[in-house]
């Protein structure tokens, strides 16, 4: 299975960029054309496909192993370059 390491958008109306930080963090950009939810767990865009730019990282999972238990990433601890006005 993929890893979502950023779910993060930008708005090409308003040049807002997005992140969805869990699963039920509903985001909206400042003009609210587009949005973005589901966290690490799932990426869920919202508003025209032409709208959005993609900034996400994902981690492409080429082995079908699973994870290794001690490697852990902090997904939530750095701030994202969200600017608000
Ligand atoms: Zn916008």
């Amino acid at each position: 299975m993929d890893k979502i390491i950023r779910n993060r958008i930008k708005c090409k109306k308003c040049g807002d960029i997005i992140e969805s930080k869990s699963v039920h963090d509903f985001v909206e950009c400042r003009c609210r054309s587009i949005a973005v939810d589901g966290g690490h767990e799932y990426q869920r865009w919202v508003g025209n496909i032409e709208d959005i730019e993609d900034l996400s990282i994902v981690e492409k999972d080429n082995t079908a192993k699973r994870a290794q238990p001690q490697e852990r990433r902090d997904n939530n601890g750095k701030t994202s370059p969200i600017q608000e006005n």
